[in-house]
């Protein structure tokens, strides 16, 4: 692949040079990921989705794991289209916010009965779980589609290139226009994950690495010297606190588990039992049935909307009592949501 070099004239904001020097940079440095191939081949779409959907509010070595376990138990859109929800669900357990599991089964279904995956942006994103990012990065990973794919690390890249200091709705605005404009007719895949590579390795969060970025020539942000200040966002709202518990009822060393309900919080998984989670003052108990049931400790669980604090509690009964659900052995307890496991690791210590 042909580089281009490195113009030694800075160009701060003016970013049309800006993709030549960005592709040439992935071309070299370029991150080896599972669900890429060589510069240059075709991309499987099946591959680009799962990773993306999977990488959703999850680091790459979180995710990467559920990545080759996916890949290598479901290999194609088909294969996934026909697995049994729960063998899903399950398999997701750890990766978090669930609703994302639902509807990757959703989406696999639908491009398994059409027999095709849509090709452009537009068209990806009327499938279940496709967002306006995830269908740039399909359509331009995947089909060579000019397509922008812009995510929290994008913004926060030319947020700094640009030194947007405005609203930051409006800023934003601007910025996905920019990245629009800049999309290169003959590697728009190259570029969305080059932006990608460039966000998560030199253009971080708190330590920006200007002095080695293949594009500081263009940054007003390292021009006006505190790059890190840049995305200005308007506050966060303080997350409100839900409070409930949850229930580890022992029998011969079998733990009772329920499914949840599909619609809602952690739809379709099997977890412990809970009372409600409710803002406020700890709601009152709600065991699954009548025991002598003894608090072990408190754990704690970051949503999206919500922190929950959950009371352990923990009965150990001779007789198996009538309650719904299902008794599974201790030790073979696996894949469940994050935050039952964390429960249930609490209640069975030592
Ligand atoms: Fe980010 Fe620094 Fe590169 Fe600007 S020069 S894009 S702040 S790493």
């Amino acid at each position: 692949m042909k580089t281009t070099k490195r113009q030694a004239v800075t160009k701060h904001g003016d970013l049309n040079g800006l993709p030549a020097d960005l592709l040439a940079w992935f071309d070299r440095h370029g991150r080896d990921l599972p669900w890429r191939t060589a510069l240059g081949e075709r991309r499987d779409p099946y591959r680009v989705w799962l990773a993306e959907i999977m990488l959703q509010q999850t680091t790459i070595p979180h995710g990467t794991p559920y990545f080759l376990t996916f890949t290598q138990r479901w290999p194609t859109v088909e294969a996934l289209a026909a697995a049994k929800d729960e063998e899903v669900m399950t398999a997701w357990a750890g990766l978090g916010y669930y609703a994302r599991a639902r509807n990757l089964l959703k989406c696999a279904r639908e491009i398994a009965e059409r027999g095709s995956w849509p090709e452009t942006a537009a068209e990806l994103k009327k499938l279940p779980g496709i967002g306006p990012y995830t269908a740039g990065a399909i359509a331009a990973i995947a089909f060579n589609q000019p397509a922008a794919a812009v995510d929290g690390n994008v913004d926060r890249v030319f947020a700094r290139l640009l030194a947007l200091k405005g609203n930051w709705a409006d800023e934003k605005k601007r910025l996905h226009a920019e990245v629009e404009r800049l999309v290169p007719a003959k590697r728009p895949g190259d570029f969305a994950e080059a932006l990608m590579d460039l966000g998560a390795t030199v253009c971080t969060p708190t330590k920006p690495n200007c002095l080695i970025c293949p594009v500081s020539d263009y940054c007003l942000a390292k021009a006006e010297g505190e790059p890190e200040r840049y995305p200005i966002k308007p506050p966060k709202k303080a997350k409100p606190i839900r409070r409930g518990a949850a229930y580890v009822a022992v029998h011969k060393g079998e733990v009772l588990l329920q499914r949840r309900p599909d619609k809602g919080l952690l739809g379709g998984m099997l977890g412990l039992p809970t009372s409600d989670w409710v803002e406020g003052e700890r709601p009152e108990p709600s065991p699954p049935f009548k025991a002598s049931w003894e608090e072990i400790g408190d754990v704690r669980h970051v949503f999206t909307h919500f922190d929950l604090r959950l009371t352990v509690q923990r009965a150990d009964v001779s007789r198996r009592p009538n309650a719904d659900g299902v008794w599974v052995p201790l030790d073979e307890v696996e894949g469940l949501p994050s935050v039952f496991a964390k429960a249930f690791r609490l209640a069975t210590a030592g």
